[in-house]
Formats: structure tokens, C-alpha cells, sequence
């Protein structure tokens, strides 16, 4: 009987066996199934801490539920009684010491008609002068290869881009706009220009999908993220999980794979590395794939949970957290106010708040120096003049995610097509998988784990 090993218990390894088993079985096929996973639990960036009443989402706190496949499997696992949504409320910018609403009628911060732009209160009267030559200024150099930052200021002008779009969409995507491409962020956007002649007319002819998308589009689970993660392991009770066991080779030999995991090697026939870039690296250790690995680059964030004996009631009025912009006497970059947003992550209505701290933080080197006490009174500073809450939390739970964040820069979509090619001409049967390469959201690795899956049915056939 051949052997498949998928190396990550992430959601994009779990996804993998969870369809490869499917369709063994719609197709009769037989096979030795086994997950290998470095950490004691599953799950890898998705995973909930439980204390003090709140329920911490220590890695990615959502699923965006309108991504294709996603309440698919939440079906297929019998989960949906579980599914919990996020509460929609007003989302700020922290900005010269204030919060500013985001303006209702914006995607990701940029207007979706000329009524969105007139209500805002984040950019001056010129600034809204100049994002309407949008809708003269014709698209003719721009393609979805184009920086996303030198497009929108092209068309909508910089201070937008700087004081509205920028805070939003840097904080989705982890990096630098004017280093992103448009194909890995909002690639419909050039569709908008080329064929409404304006980008905001464009987000006006299309309004409906994002309205619909904009109540109730974020998906968690009663009991955390996590609880999605136990499903699909109980869900595979015919796959011998190896948890706590890092693997640190992967070798050819004899049209098999031999895999170090230590004390031991396991041979598969067919392998998915589902992990991160720089352990794909590290395990196959290939001089000839080195240079084009070196090309997918990472972000990192600290996050800090605090959460108070202090009622939720407390925050703005159907606020759920805040960017912050410039000017600002904040260290943080982002905040959320978890229990406002996630009823089910606190059980007695206190307020839990979670703080994020990115590398594009001018004060990044220091946090990262920083200890986890150290931290925590950062934070506690952050809540303070955020909220002016000066109570000593109940619950604290620190995350640091140094160089975990893929970032999909100009060089990642001509780096992949040279990596696919050259594991199809040196690796057969050893497949990438996972948020380094194929997409960062939950959806798409879920998408991915599917598209995996269809692969290793292909080679074990
Ligand atoms: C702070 C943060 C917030 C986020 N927020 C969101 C969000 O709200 N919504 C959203 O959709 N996405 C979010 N994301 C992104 C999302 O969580 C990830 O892209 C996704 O979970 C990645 O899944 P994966 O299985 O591809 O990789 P991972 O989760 O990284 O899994 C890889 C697994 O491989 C294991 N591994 C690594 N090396 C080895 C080895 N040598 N041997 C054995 N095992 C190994 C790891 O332990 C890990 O379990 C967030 C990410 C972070 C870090």
C-alpha cells in the first residue's frame, strides 16, 4: 500500500487529508495516511486560548465566510450548529489623537461613491478635490502585475491613500502598498478602471455584492477557531497524527521520500509540505531551489489579549476597534475590541481587547526586544489612551509571530511559477501547499488543502 505524509497539522495540511480521504473513499482507493506535526497540538496560526471566562485567538481570530469553500466544509464536517458571526459595528482610525469612523459606504477604506468620499472626516476638502479625477483620468499603463500603492495614488491622489486606504489595506495584507501587487491584493480594482473608466463608479456599479458582504461576513465557532481544527482531526480517525515530531530532511531515494524525523525516518510515496517557506528550505536543503525560495519574504506581529473585570459596555457605542494612522500618542497599530466584536469570546460580557504591534511599526526593533512584562504595560498604556481604561487586566495573553506572516510582494507570483515548475521536474510527487505560497486567508487555504488533495489523488493513481 503506498503512503501519503503531509508534514503540518495547520488548516491547510488538516484540509489536505481531510479531502484526500474523501476522495479515496468515493474512489476505492487505499493508502497509508500520516500527519506529521512540530507543535503538541493542530492547528499551527489558528489557536484559542481559553481563560478567566474569555476565549483568545492567539493567531488568526476569523474566517471570511463568503470565501468558496469555507461554509462547504463547515457542512461537510456537521459543524454548522457551532458557527458563530461577528457583530458589525463602526471600525475606526486612530488618528491626531482621535478615532475617526471609517466611512460607512468604503471597502478596505476607499469610497465606493462620491457621497462616501464627501462624509469623510479623515482628508481635507483638496484631498477629496484630488480623489475625484478618478473619474477623468484614464487607466493606461496599469495592469494587475502594477504596484496597488502607485495605482490608487495615481488615480485617487496620496492623501487618501495615506490617511484612509493605506491604514486598512496595509494592516489585511501585512506590508508596504507601493510593494504589493494588485493580482495578490484587489485585482478587481483595474477591472473597475478599465471597464467604468473610475474606480469609485467601478465599487458604485458592483455596491450590492459588497453591501451583502459587508453584514455578518466573518465566520468563528462557538467554542474558538480551534474548535474547527478538533473537528476535522475527530473527523480522521483513519490518519496516524505523529504531533510533537519536527522533521528535518526530506530526501529522494529510490522514486520514494525518506524523512528525518530525528530517532526515525518515515518513507512515503507521496509528501505535502505543508508548512512555512522557511521550512521548506531548510528540509530540502537544495542548493539549485535556494535562490528562488529566498524570494518569498515575511512580516511580523506581536499581539497582546487583555481582558478586564470591567464590563464590555464601556467601549464607543457600536464600535469594534481601531487602525491607527499618524499622529498618534498610541504605540500600537491596530486594536480590536474582541468581546464587542466576538460576543462568544467573553462568557461574561467583560471587555477583552486585543493590541497588535507590526514590523512596519517605527518602534518595532524595541517590542520585539521587548519581554513579555514589558509588553503588557505598552498594551496597558495603549488601552489607556485609547479607552481610558486604567484598571490591571484579569486575563494576558502575548503572541509573537516574528517572520510567520507571508507577504505577497511584486516578485511572489513569477517566484511560485518557477518553484511549481521546478518541483514538477525534480520533485515528482512532492507538493507545496499552504499560506507561504498559495494564499494567506483561511479560505484560500482551505481552497488549497482541496486543490492539494486532487493532486495526491492524481499521483497516487
Ligand atoms: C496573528 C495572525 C492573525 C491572522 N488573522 C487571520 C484572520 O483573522 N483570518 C484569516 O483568514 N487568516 C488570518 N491569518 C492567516 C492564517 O491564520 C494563516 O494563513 C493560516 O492559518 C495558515 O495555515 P497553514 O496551514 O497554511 O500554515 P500554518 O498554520 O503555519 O501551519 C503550518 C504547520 O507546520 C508546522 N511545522 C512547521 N515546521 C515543521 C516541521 N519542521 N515539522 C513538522 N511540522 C512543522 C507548524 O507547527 C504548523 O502547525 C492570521 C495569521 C496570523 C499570524
Amino acid at each position: 500500500m503506498k503512503t501519503v505524509v503531509v508534514v503540518g497539522g495547520g488548516i491547510t495540511g488538516l484540509c489536505t487529508m481531510h479531502y484526500v480521504k474523501r476522495q479515496m473513499q468515493e474512489k476505492g482507493i487505499e493508502a497509508k495516511l500520516i500527519l506529521i506535526e512540530r507543535n503538541e497540538y493542530l492547528g499551527g496560526k489558528i489557536h484559542s486560548a481559553y481563560e478567566g471566562g474569555f476565549i483568545m485567538e492567539t493567531g488568526a481570530d476569523s474566517i471570511v465566510a463568503r470565501h468558496p469553500g469555507v461554509l462547504e466544509l463547515v457542512k461537510e464536517l456537521d459543524f454548522e450548529s457551532e458557527l458563530v458571526y461577528n457583530e458589525t459595528g463602526i471600525s475606526y482610525i486612530h488618528t491626531n489623537n482621535e478615532l475617526h469612523a471609517i466611512p460607512a459606504g468604503s471597502t478596505f477604506g476607499i469610497p465606493m461613491s462620491i457621497d462616501s468620499l464627501q462624509a469623510s472626516t479623515l482628508i481635507s476638502e483638496e484631498g477629496k478635490k484630488r480623489a475625484l479625477k478618478d473619474l477623468e483620468m484614464p487607466n493606461t499603463g496599469f495592469t494587475k502585475e502594477s504596484s496597488i500603492g502607485e495605482f490608487l495614488e495615481y488615480f485617487l491622489g496620496e492623501e487618501i491613500v495615506r490617511k484612509q486606504i493605506a491604514p486598512v489595506l496595509a494592516g489585511v495584507y501585512s506590508g508596504d502598498l507601493y510593494q504589493l501587487s494588485l493580482t495578490s491584493t484587489l485585482p478587481y480594482l483595474v477591472d473597475y478602471k478599465n471597464e467604468y473608466g473610475s474606480i469609485i463608479k467601478g465599487f458604485e456599479a458592483n455596491r450590492e455584492q459588497f453591501e451583502k458582504a459587508a453584514n455578518k461576513k466573518f465566520i468563528s465557532f462557538r467554542n474558538g477557531l480551534s474548535a474547527l481544527i478538533d473537528q476535522l482531526e475527530a473527523n480522521l480517525p483513519e490518519v496516524n497524527f505523529m504531533k510533537n515530531t519536527e522533521i528535518h530532511s526530506v530526501m529522494k531515494e529510490d522514486g520514494r521520500y525518506k524523512i528525518d524525523i530525528g530517532n526515525e525516518t518515515v518513507l512515503a510515496d507521496v509528501v505535502v509540505l505543508a508548512v512555512p517557506n522557511a521550512t521548506v528550505q531548510k528540509v530540502l536543503a537544495d542548493e539549485q531551489l535556494e535562490a528562488n525560495l529566498k524570494r518569498f519574504t515575511t512580516a511580523s506581529a506581536i499581539t497582546l489579549y487583555l481582558g478586564f473585570d470591567v464590563p464590555d459596555s464601556v467601549l464607543p457605542a457600536d464600535g469594534t476597534g481601531f487602525i491607527v494612522s499618524h499622529n498618534s500618542d498610541l504605540v500600537c497599530d491596530a486594536s480590536t475590541w474582541a468581546s464587542r466584536k466576538w460576543k462568544h469570546t467573553s462568557h461574561d460580557g467583560n471587555l477583552l481587547v486585543r493590541l497588535f504591534y507590526k514590523n512596519v511599526n517605527p518602534r518595532y526593533e524595541e517590542l520585539a526586544a521587548m519581554t513579555d512584562q514589558e509588553l503588557l504595560e505598552v498594551a496597558r498604556n495603549d488601552v489607556k489612551v485609547s479607552l481610558g481604561i486604567d484598571d490591571e487586566p484579569t486575563v494576558v495573553n502575548v503572541a509573537k509571530w516574528i517572520d510567520q506572516m507571508p507577504r505577497y510582494d511584486l516578485a511572489h507570483n513569477e517566484a511560485l511559477s518557477v518553484l511549481v515548475k521546478d518541483l514538477e521536474e525534480n520533485y515528482p510527487n512532492l507538493l507545496l501547499a499552504g499560506c507561504s505560497y498559495f494564499g494567506v486567508g483561511i479560505g484560500a487555504c482551505i481552497q488549497n488543502g482541496k486543490k492539494t488533495a486532487e493532486r495526491v489523488l492524481a499521483a497516487l493513481q
